[in-house]
C-alpha cells in the first residue's frame, strides 16, 4: 500500500492509497474530486473505496464527481454520521473492519471534532509501519476545534490515539503544524522537544513542503493536546485534572 499526500483548498490533504498490483486505489475524505481523478490518472488505478472520517465539506465534498467516474466505489464512514455523508453505503462501528488490498483497517470511534468522526488504524505489519488516517480529530501539534463534542468525549477520543503504539504514522487531514506548535510554545515553555521541532517545522514550511505524516511518539512528546496529564502543563493552565486542563487549552487555542 503506497500512500499519496494530495494537498488541497488553502490547507488541507486528501490521501490516496495506492496498489500497485491491482491497479486499485481508495481515497481517504476528498473535499474535492480534481486533484483525486488527476492522481488516478497518473497512477492509471481505478478508484474501489471511499473511506471519510467526518461529514465536513471539506472532506466530502469531491464525492459525487468521483461516484459520477467510478458508480462501483464504496463510500464508507461512521454510523453516527448517516444521513450526512453524500453516497454513503457502509455504516462503520468502533472495532469494523475496512479491507484495502493486503492491510485491514480497524475502525476508531473518535467523537468530539464532530459526533460521528472515526478514524482508520492500519497496524503495522512485519515490514510495514502503522498508519492512522484522522481526519480532524488530532493534527500535528494539535487537535480539532470541539464543534460538535465535549472536552470529555475529546479526551477519550484523543486517549484512543495515544494508546497506539509509539511508531504509529498519523496522516492528519490539515496543514496546520507551525500555528499548532507556535500555541504550544506558550503553554510548554520548558520542552526542549517542542523547540527543536518549531525549529525543524519552521524551515519544512520555509521550503513549501508538508509535516504530515507526523508519528504518536513526536505527538506524544510536543502536543499539549495529548499532554493534559502532565503536571507543569496541568500548573501552567491552572487547572487540576486531564478534562479541565484540555477543556483551558482548547479555549486558549481558539482565541490564538
Ligand atoms: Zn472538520
Ligand atoms: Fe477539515
Amino acid at each position: 500500500m503506497e500512500i499519496h499526500l494530495l494537498p488541497a483548498f488553502t490547507d488541507n490533504y486528501f490521501f490516496v492509497l495506492h496498489d500497485p498490483q491491482r491497479q486499485s486505489a481508495a481515497v481517504i475524505d476528498p473535499g474535492a474530486a480534481q486533484p483525486v481523478l488527476a492522481c488516478l490518472a497518473s497512477l492509471s488505478a481505478n478508484l474501489e473505496a471511499i473511506l471519510i472520517t467526518h461529514h465536513h465539506h471539506d472532506h466530502v465534498g469531491g464525492i459525487s464527481q468521483l461516484l459520477k467516474e467510478f458508480p462501483q466505489a464504496i463510500v464508507y464512514g461512521g454510523a453516527a454520521d448517516r444521513g450526512r455523508i453524500p453516497g454513503q453505503q457502509v455504516y462503520l462501528q468502533e472495532g469494523d473492519r475496512v479491507t484495502f488490498g493486503d492491510r485491514t483497517a480497524e475502525v476508531l470511534f473518535v467523537p468530539g471534532h464532530t459526533l460521528g468522526h472515526i478514524a482508520y488504524y492500519f497496524p503495522a505489519t512485519e515490514h510495514k509501519l502503522g498508519e492512522l488516517f484522522c481526519g480532524d480529530t488530532l493534527f500535528a501539534g494539535g487537535c480539532g476545534r470541539l464543534k460538535e463534542g465535549s472536552p470529555a468525549q475529546m479526551v477519550a477520543s484523543l486517549s484512543k490515539i495515544r494508546d497506539l503504539p509509539a511508531p504509529t504514522r498519523v496522516w492528519c487531514a490539515h496543514e496546520y503544524t507551525l500555528k499548532n506548535l507556535l500555541f504550544a510554545q506558550t503553554v510548554d515553555r520548558d520542552n526542549a522537544d517542542l523547540e527543536v521541532r518549531l525549529a525543524e517545522v519552521k524551515q519544512i514550511r520555509q521550503q513549501g513542503r508538508p509535516t504530515i505524516p507526523t508519528a504518536i511518539a513526536l505527538e506524544k512528546l510536543t502536543n499539549p493536546f495529548l499532554r493534559w496529564d502532565n503536571p507543569k502543563l496541568q500548573q501552567a493552565v491552572n487547572a487540576h485534572d486531564s478534562i479541565q486542563t484540555f477543556a483551558r487549552l482548547r479555549g486558549m487555542k481558539d482565541q490564538f
